[in-house]
């Protein structure tokens, strides 16, 4: 078996800052819906403790804002901390301004907690996409080392197609580096395999045959899960569409037992150090 290091990333997000279903939640409530990122978060960082696998954590500065102390405990306990954007908002809804200014305050709330620097960056629902030719560009600019913010899939609600599987140089004269979510190929076709309902509504056999695939062309995987998919007494959201809701909720019990799995079969690290290693054998993006 190839041990191959891959990158675990955490979105660290309330459940209620879901796209599918947070839409159904207005933005003036959320100081009044139950947080148990805290909790779950808790759960998650014990179960990568265990084992002594270090992560990457991809914070939502309105999180970070309201809960330093587990910021603080991830870094103590050896993650890197990373930015998710302020308060979820996609990248293709903003423009340039909005985008500059949503990653410079998330940035600030985020390093206070932390008390250390930010170098990397995940968009929400992975909205960096051909719509967005300014947001590398803004990322550089700010002093990002690395993004991992691009599904190079056709998917019905996010997606960039066209761009690269793997790591990839998207600014000339720029070391900065950008690194896909995971796909793995069938039958001629992309499949986003990295995470979300892929890992969570397929068995586990799937995760691990698109990860050994990955592993066999030579690149590491890049795997992503969230704090609410292991936490079955979460509220339900009854007016959200069935579509998402099915997306959200199913399995979350099973999930604990599924990640221990995931994490024991493979070999696993921060997504700054994966970063680091792809910079060199990434592609550049013709200009
Ligand atoms: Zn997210």
């Amino acid at each position: 078996m190839s041990r191959a290091r891959n990158a675990f990333t955490v979105d660290l997000e309330a459940w209620f800052h879901v796209c599918g279903v947070g839409g159904a939640l207005a933005r003036d409530n959320w100081d009044r819906l139950p947080s148990r990122v805290e909790r779950t978060t808790r759960i998650l960082l014990d179960l990568l403790n265990d084992v002594g696998v270090p992560a990457t954590f991809f914070a939502v500065g309105w999180v970070a804002e309201r809960h330093p102390g587990l910021i603080r405990r991830i870094v103590d306990q050896g993650h890197e901390i990373a930015s998710h954007g302020w308060d979820h908002a996609r990248v293709f809804r903003m423009d340039r301004a909005t985008f500059a200014n949503d990653l410079a305050i998330s940035r600030k709330a985020i390093e206070d907690a932390a008390g250390v620097a930010v170098t990397g960056y995940r968009a929400p629902s992975f909205s960096i996409d051909a719509r967005t030719p300014w947001a590398h560009q803004e990322l550089a600019a700010q002093g990002y080392a690395y993004s991992s913010s691009v599904a190079p899939v056709a998917h019905d609600h996010y997606g960039w197609r066209e761009a690269p599987r793997f790591a990839f140089h998207p600014l000339a004269g720029s070391d900065f580096v950008e690194i896909p979510v995971t796909t793995a190929l069938f039958a001629g076709r992309r499949l986003a395999a990295g995470g979300g309902g892929f890992f969570r509504v397929l068995p586990y056999a799937f995760s691990r045959w698109a990860i050994r695939q990955v592993n066999r062309e030579g690149r590491p995987a890049v795997f992503y899960f969230h704090p609410w998919e292991i936490d079955p007494e979460q509220p339900r959201v009854e007016d959200a569409p069935l579509r998402s809701r099915f997306r959200h909720y199913t399995n979350l019990d099973v999930m604990a037992d599924k990640l221990r799995q995931l994490i024991g079969e493979f070999a696993w690290g921060r997504m700054d150090a994966l970063a680091a290693v792809e910079a060199r054998a990434a592609s550049r993006l013709a200009a």
